[in-house]
C-alpha cells in the first residue's frame, strides 16, 4: 500500500515530534517507578526515525513501518526499544501479507500488539504499554467503520493511561517495586498514548 509521501511523512513526523516533546514527562514518570530513562530512550529512537524521514516517505506503508521498527530496535535502549520495534515490524509484516488499510486496520494493529505481548511475555493488566495498546485494539475492533472512530481511539487511549495508575506492575523494572508501583502512570502506557494521539490528530487534519 502506497500512501502519498507527504501524508506518510507528516504522520511519522507528527508522531516523532510529539514523543520528543514529551520526553521530559516520560522521564519523570520513569523516575517514579523505573530508572528514569524512558524519555531519553524514546527521544533517541524517534530522532533517528526523523533522520530517516525522506527514505520512509518513499516507501510503501509496510516497508515504512518495518524501517521505523528496525530503527527503534537499533537506537532505543531499554525494554521499550525491542517492544516498540516489534510492534512496528509486525504491523508492517501483516501489511506485507495481503492485509489492506483501512479495512484490516484492527487486524494489522492486532499483529503489532500480539508481537509486543510475545516479546515482553506480558498481558494486559500488568501495568505496561499493553494496557493502552490492548484497549485501543478493542476499540478498533468494536468501533470499526464508525465516523467517530478516531475520537473513540483518542478517548480509549487517554482512559487506558489513567487506568494504569491503580495497577501493580508485574513486568519490567516497575515490577521490582511491588506494591510501591501502585499510584503512578506507567511510562510506556503514556508514550503509547502520545504516539496514538499524534497519529489521530494528524489523520483528522488530513481528512
Ligand atoms: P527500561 O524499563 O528497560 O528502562 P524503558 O524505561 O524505556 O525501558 O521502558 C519502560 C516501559 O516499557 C514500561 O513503562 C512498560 O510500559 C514497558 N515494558 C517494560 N517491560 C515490558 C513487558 N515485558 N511487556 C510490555 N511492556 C513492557
Ligand atoms: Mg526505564
Amino acid at each position: 500500500m502506497l500512501l502519498h509521501p507527504e501524508r506518510l511523512k507528516s504522520l511519522v513526523r507528527a508522531a516523532a515530534e510529539q514523543v520528543i516533546a514529551s520526553a521530559p514527562e516520560l522521564t519523570a514518570l520513569d523516575q517514579a517507578i523505573g530508572d528514569g530513562d524512558h524519555g531519553v530512550n524514546m527521544k533517541r529512537g524517534f530522532e533517528a526515525v526523523l533522520g530517516k524521514l525522506e527514505t520512509i516517505g518513499t516507501q510503501p506503508l509496510d516497508e515504512a513501518l518495518k524501517t521505523i521498527g528496525k530503527t527503534l530496535v537499533m537506537t532505543v535502549g531499554g525494554a521499550s526499544g525491542p517492544l516498540y520495534g516489534s510492534f512496528f515490524m509486525a504491523a508492517g509484516d501483516a501489511l506485507s501479507h495481503s492485509k489492506r488499510l483501512p479495512d484490516d486496520l484492527a487486524e494489522v494493529f492486532g499483529c503489532g500488539v500480539g508481537a509486543v505481548s510475545a516479546r515482553g511475555r506480558s498481558q494486559p493488566g500488568e501495568k505496561t504499554m499493553l494496557d493502552v495498546l490492548f484497549p485501543v485494539l478493542e476499540t478498533l475492533r468494536s468501533e470499526a467503520g464508525r465516523p467517530d472512530l478516531i475520537e473513540r481511539v483518542r478517548v480509549a487511549a487517554s482512559e487506558a493511561v489513567a487506568r494504569t495508575v491503580p495497577m501493580q506492575a508485574t513486568k519490567g523494572r516497575a515490577s521490582f517495586l511491588g506494591a510501591r508501583s501502585v499510584g503512578h502512570v506507567d511510562p510506556g502506557a503514556k508514550s503509547s498514548c502520545v504516539l496514538l494521539h499524534a497519529v489521530c490528530k494528524t489523520l483528522e487534519a488530513q481528512q
